[in-house]
């Protein structure tokens, strides 16, 4: 099965709040999310365990997430979503720690929020390579094909879809 990157950068979705109805807050353990940071930090420049361990909420359903303008980036399968303007992860049910893909999602996000911390982008697309990248290498290292649509990503970060008024 191709898994193809579903990278979204709803720069046109005005005023939407997160379309996640009742997203439940999601306990994963410190020690696993101290492990993801600590992994982001030595194949980045980003001081990711800086931040501190960010709230994470659970999306019930695996509905179309919409956003807040560039506020949010919406990631491969709608599977996570990070909510620059509140700091908030969300992930999407069915989600599991002991699920390497599942745990790399929170990884990409993590991600996310470390890029954001350290500098502006152009648009919320623009940070997708360097975080499908290193999810890429993250899950290569556990013997898993990640299957990211490259071509989509990178046209998406061009960030075409901020010539709007
Ligand atoms: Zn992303």
């Amino acid at each position: 099965m191709i898994r193809a990157a579903a990278s979204l950068c709803l720069a046109i979705a005005p005023n939407l709040a997160p379309g996640c109805p009742a997203p439940l807050p999601l306990e994963v353990a410190p020690e696993q999310i101290a492990e993801l940071t600590r992994w982001i930090e030595r194949h980045s420049d980003y001081a990711a365990s800086a931040l501190g361990p960010p709230p994470i909420f659970l999306c019930q359903t695996g509905e179309v997430i919409a956003y807040e303008g560039h506020d949010v980036v919406v990631d491969s399968e709608l599977r996570a979503a990070y909510d620059l303007r509140n700091d908030r992860i969300f992930l999407v049910l069915p989600w599991s720690a002991s699920d390497p893909r599942n745990l790399s999602s929170l990884l990409h996000e993590l991600i996310h929020r470390a890029q954001f911390a350290a500098r502006d982008w152009p648009c919320a697309a623009a940070t997708e390579p360097e975080a499908y990248r290193l999810q890429e290498q993250w899950l290569a290292e556990r013997g898993i094909e990640a299957g990211f649509n490259w071509f989509r990503i990178e046209i998406e970060a061009r960030c075409l879809s901020d010539h709007h008024p």
